[in-house]
């Protein structure tokens, strides 16, 4: 039993934002085996087909393994003093806002920290931002606006207690498989548990379905609106809790109810019928523990934040925050994106979830980390940021562990972009991307089972992910990578980390200044700041606030105190409109348009982001072969489209060529393509290429769930 257990090493699945903790170990030819993590409260040892295949993924086939400058290679010395010339001397000529870093969920928590601290405590620009713009960036406004901090509320045993759970805007069976495969559990077992299913297509979620709404798209504001106005005129709100812990509550009943005229009109705004309408209002006017869980068809939007507090607001209406089985929960894309956000990943927030224009937390950052640079107000976001690169105004950017080319709206722009921009370092596992090909400067980073360092899931819950292969050629840590950029920046001595831990460590104590005005309260690590080498070594899973370290598995839910982090304490309503948005109900039938159709886009089952892992396994790829887009027979049929013809997706951005699968399970009038293939993995298929840059005003986040298109017959 000894001999097994040390043949294990416990670390994380390098996929979704479930989390979930694998055991590894290595064969005799040093392939990797892997395993479900039984202790290990995210999935207790279940894995999904992806987690499954970890082993089959890690491959040194077409891995960037040494440093390059314009295409020669070099070593780390001059590569590292290259990038440091080129940034600093764009600073010094053009001001700190003239650089910028696009990072990436994929990073770990100590890479995002460095970078984070590098622009903006030292360049002291905030123009450092990450794909998790593209990802939660909307989930993010929502929290913000309604608790006053970006803070998930629940955690993954909701699932357990839940009598009703609502799904929207997200196919948990193929994107989260190891919590929908939970919930199915639970819905076999209990004869008490009522599941919606809200999205415009019928999914392979709708398999445990008692009740899916296929909403017409973008309507999401409409429904929820409709659900609180509901919940008001039937009495079923606890006016206790909205008179006692809130604020905002008439403004915003009187949106939601200028969104609602009647249920019959509703419904047939949303293009539902009206008995399922008034069923999903019943649910969960009547249950207790109704739990919402939400994912990228919300935050996908020109008005996700708004989606997410027309959500918010009805679990406020009726008190259902912070107790077992209910509450609000935003389920995330990527295996990283919350510790990103936690050390302030996105150009508009400060580490340790501390905010610009706070002078005193301004203060207690800069006296922590000893600058007297600290960027005094939010940098570009994502979209912006290439905005501002195609505008001639970014002299240097760095990208790292990501693929902009093919992974941000209206591909042709950003790759405009990047041409335009003077230097563009890019640091990666993989030698030839979509993206890689712009770049001037090349650096070879460690990849999963390469790295060590922490992430943190959906439910806050902080894993560490730990080195299992050594790398190849001589590529380091990102960490590292930024560290020694640094010190070649003349910032030596507030990046002379010799290991991850201790970059953890800083950061840990980071969330522990002075808070005694609520600024970072939600994210406290104090029971972690006196973790050693061999604590760090051995952490086991920890779930935040964190005030004494966690022997055992917990399951903490936040705001069962009624206290919120907004200056009051109270937790906020927000009015929000669908009437008010550009993209109205009525604009959702564009018949007469040039674009008729509305274009859908996400993932399969079986691959990842862009496939430059899961494409190396033969068995993930035998799920879906190639590029598909999804088509109702009754379109097709006008379209003179027949099964596997090849057909071009045209819209006022791009075009792209896939073939047709003809399937009722697409609403009429809308069609499906999946993220993952690009110009790279499947000439002229990159959806990228037909979305446009259209994101919303609040969070900067993308439109990716529908963009207006037609389809020809190739
Ligand atoms: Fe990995 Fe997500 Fe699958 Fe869990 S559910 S094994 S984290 S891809």
């Amino acid at each position: 039993m000894t001999q097994e257990k040390s043949l294990w090493t416990k670390s994380t699945c390098a996929y979704c934002g479930v989390g979930c903790g694998i055991e590894a170990s290595i064969g005799a030819k040093g392939e990797l085996s892997i395993r479900g993590d039984q202790s290990h409260p995210a999935n207790y040892g279940n894995l999904c087909s992806k987690g499954l295949a970890l082993g089959e993924t890690v491959s040194q086939e077409g891995r960037l393994l040494h440093p390059s400058i314009d295409g020669i290679e070099t070593d780390w010395p001059n590569a590292l003093q290259h990038v440091a010339s080129k940034f600093s001397q764009a600073i010094e000529e053009y001001g700190p806002d003239s650089v910028a870093f696009y990072v990436s969920g994929q990073l770990l928590t100590e890479d995002y920290y460095v970078a984070n601290k590098l622009m903006k405590g030292f360049i002291g620009s905030g123009n450092i931002d990450t794909n998790s713009r593209l990802c939660m960036s909307s989930s993010v406004v929502g929290h913000k606006r309604a608790f006053g901090s970006d803070t998930v509320p629940g955690c993954y045993e909701d699932l357990d207690t839940a009598e009703l759970v609502v799904i929207t805007g997200s196919n948990l069976a193929w994107c989260h498989p190891v919590l929908f495969q939970r919930l199915k559990a639970e819905k076999a077992k209990r004869d008490n548990l009522f599941i919606v299913v809200i999205d415009p297509r019928e999914t392979d979620t709708c398999s445990i379905a008692d009740l899916h709404l296929a909403i017409q798209p973008e309507t999401d504001v409409a429904l929820f609106n409709g659900l609180l106005a509901y919940l008001v005129e039937h009495k079923k709100i606890d006016n206790d809790y909205i008179e006692q812990h809130s604020e905002g509550f008439e403004a915003a009943l009187k949106s939601a109810q200028e969104d609602m005229p009647s249920t019959a009109q509703l419904a047939a705004n949303l293009a539902l019928n009206e008995q399922d309408l008034i069923s999903f209002f019943a649910h969960f006017a009547s249950t207790e523990k109704t739990l919402t869980i939400y994912s990228q068809g919300v935050n996908q939007s020109t008005q996700g934040s708004n989606k997410v507090n027309s959500i918010i607001n009805c679990h406020i209406a009726t008190g259902r925050i912070g107790k077992s089985g209910m509450g609000p929960f935003s389920i995330t894309g990527q295996p990283n994106a919350m510790g990103g956000r936690e050390v302030g990943g996105l150009a508009n927030t400060l580490a340790a979830h501390m905010e610009f224009g706070d002078q005193k937390a301004n203060k207690l950052i800069s006296d922590f980390w000893e600058t007297e640079q600290l960027a005094t107000r939010p940098g570009l976001k994502a979209v912006d940021l290439f905005e501002a690169m195609n505008e001639g105004k970014i002299k240097a950017v760095w990208i790292m562990a990501t693929n902009p080319v093919v992974s941000l709206p209206n591909s042709n722009k950003i790759i405009e972009a990047l041409k335009k921009c003077p230097t563009v370092v890019v640091s990666d596992c993989m030698a030839e991307t979509a993206t890689t090909q712009f770049a001037d400067v090349l650096l070879p980073a460690q990849g999963w089972s390469e790295k060590s360092g922490t992430v943190t899931n959906s439910e806050r819950r902080i894993s560490r992910q730990r080195r299992l292969l050594p790398s190849p050629g001589v590529a380091k840590p990102d960490w590292w990578i930024i560290s020694e950029v640094a010190k070649c920046m003349g910032f030596a001595k507030a990046f002379n980390f010799l290991h991850e831990g201790e970059v953890f460590s800083e950061f840990t104590k980071m969330t522990t200044l002075d808070n005694e005005d609520g600024l970072s309260r939600d994210l406290n690590l104090i029971g972690l700041t006196t973790l050693d080498a061999k604590g760090y070594s051995q952490l086991t899973p920890q779930q935040w606030p964190v005030t004494e370290l966690q022997t055992q598995n917990v399951h903490q839910r936040l705001f069962a105190d009624k206290q919120f982090f907004t200056p009051s304490k109270k937790v906020q309503f927000i009015a929000v409109s669908q009437l008010a948005t550009s993209i109205n109900v009525t604009s959702q039938q564009p018949k007469q348009s040039q674009y008729p159709l509305i274009l859908n886009s996400g993932r399969i089952r079986d691959h990842w982001h862009t496939m430059t892992r899961t494409g190396l396994s033969s068995r993930l790829g035998a799920h879906i072969t190639e590029p598909f887009v999804a088509i109702h027979p009754n379109d097709a049929e006008k379209l003179q489209i027949t099964d596997n013809n090849l057909v071009a997706i045209n819209s006022p951005q791009g075009a792209m060529l896939v073939r047709a699968l003809l399937t009722n399970q697409q609403n009429k009038g809308q069609i499906f393509t999946p993220i993952h293939w690009n110009s790279q993995t499947a000439k002229s298929a990159n959806i990228c290429n037909l979305v446009s840059d259209d994101n919303d005003p609040i969070s900067g986040q993308p439109g990716f769930k529908s963009t207006q298109v037609n389809v020809k017959k190739w």
